[in-house]
């Protein structure tokens, strides 16, 4: 059987999935093969979303149906990691409006930004707050009408490029995780890009810098106050995708694993006819299997109705980030020298899967959350 081949019948046979998702699996599928190779700079990244736009692909970036947003970034990141992020991103930034927003900032942000017209990010993280994001302390302060925002954001996600970014900010110094507000900021209101940070991999990341940046009062997502609730709210339904997407990822090292065994001939026989890569092989595939139920399941369950999935969710991306961090590194050793070189894909998986375990909570962080919520 061939790799592809191989996954593509995996992905058939998911429980949690109907009819619909395997449509817009063909969809996503389509999008990326016409795409072909990925370039990888801000432009190419800006341009990506604009086509996902116009493709109908950001129709599904909200998270209203987790299970097609799961498969399109399964499918996505199978291709490229940079077809992933831009639909990711998205959602991301955006998802909060849609969960808290007012009606007429909805009407105003999100029609824009599923067009892929506005490019989108989410900033919460500081330099002095990344797991700990209660003790962030970029400032928003009410003045004549609106809130004046000062303060730094760090790796964020589209900082270079983007034109619309859901802020958290301390509305109320003194009241900690309850005295934060979610802020709807638009590139145009005076925010900066002040540096921008090289990823591992290729990731439009870099600093906000919000000086003196003033915005709207109705710009506010939600109540102040509840802007850190946003924003757990925002991760936990995010985190099931990110586990998505490290599916993408290992399901494409495993097709070519299967592909390259198969081809490779070594001391006269093929690679795929030794005891030791076939049992390596097997080890990968049954990571990948566990890590597809983990991630459909959770999705599914939001899908269901459940308001809340912190465990479902923590433990999809905590099993599916570390398996398909693992499933990769065997995927570049099946292939030898090649698997290290630009001429392989593994040796860019290799690199994009490494920030997956950290972005959107850590590994260590989401055992917290499992564990907090097991034995409360
Ligand atoms: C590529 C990339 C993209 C990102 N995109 C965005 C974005 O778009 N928006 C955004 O807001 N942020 C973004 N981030 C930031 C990301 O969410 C943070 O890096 C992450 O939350 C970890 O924070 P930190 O880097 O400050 O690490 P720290 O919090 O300093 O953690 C360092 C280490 O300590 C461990 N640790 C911390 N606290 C505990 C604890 N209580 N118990 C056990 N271990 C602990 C962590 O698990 C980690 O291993 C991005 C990061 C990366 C790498």
């Amino acid at each position: 059987m061939r790799g592809r081949e191989f996954i593509n019948h995996r992905f058939n046979e998911t429980p949690f999935l109907e009819d619909s998702h395997r449509k817009v699996r063909a969809l996503a599928e389509r999008f990326a093969l016409e795409e072909g190779v990925i370039e990888e700079n801000e432009e190419a990244a800006r341009r990506l979303v604009r086509a996902m736009g116009a493709g109908g692909l950001l129709e599904h970036a909200g998270g209203t149906d987790l299970r097609s947003m799961a498969v399109i970034r399964e499918t996505l990141a199978f291709h490229h990691g940079l077809l992933d992020l831009a639909f990711a991103m998205q959602g991301l930034g955006s998802y909060a409006i849609e969960i808290a927003g007012s009606s007429e900032l909805k009407a105003q942000v999100l029609p824009k930004v599923r067009s892929g017209e506005w490019v989108a990010a989410f900033a919460a993280t500081e330099p002095e707050a990344g797991s700990d994001l209660a003790a962030l302390s970029c400032r928003a302060e009410p003045r004549n009408g609106r809130y004046v925002l000062n303060g730094l954001k760090t790796f964020i996600s589209n900082a270079p490029i983007a034109d619309i970014m859901t802020v958290l900010a301390k509305t109320d110094p003194a009241a900690g995780s309850k005295g934060i507000g979610m802020f709807v900021v638009l590139r145009s209101d005076g925010v900066q890009c002040s540096r921008r940070q090289e990823a591992i991999a290729y990731h439009p990341l870099g600093e906000l810098t919000f000086r003196d940046c003033a915005v709207p009062e109705d710009r506010l997502v939600g109540r102040a106050g509840e802007g850190y609730k946003i924003a757990l709210t925002v991760l936990e339904t995010f985190r099931t995708t990110v586990a998505a997407a490290a599916l993408g990822m290992a399901g494409r090292a495993i097709a070519d694993t299967i592909d390259r065994v198969q081809e490779r001939r070594q001391f006269g026989a093929r690679l795929a006819d030794l005891a030791v890569v076939q049992s390596k092989l097997t080890d990968m595939i049954a990571e990948y299997e566990a890590a597809r139920l983990l991630v459909y399941r959770s999705a599914a369950k939001r899908d269901g109705g459940a308001s809340r999935i912190p465990v479902e969710s923590a433990l999809a991306k905590l099993y599916a980030t570390e398996a398909a961090q693992r499933i990769i590194d065997a995927a570049v050793q099946l292939h030898g020298g090649l698997g290290v070189t630009k001429e392989s894909a593994v040796e860019r998986l290799y690199r994009e899967v490494r920030t997956l375990r950290i972005y959107e909570g850590t590994s260590e962080i989401l055992k917290l959350v499992i564990a907090g919520n097991v034995l409360k």
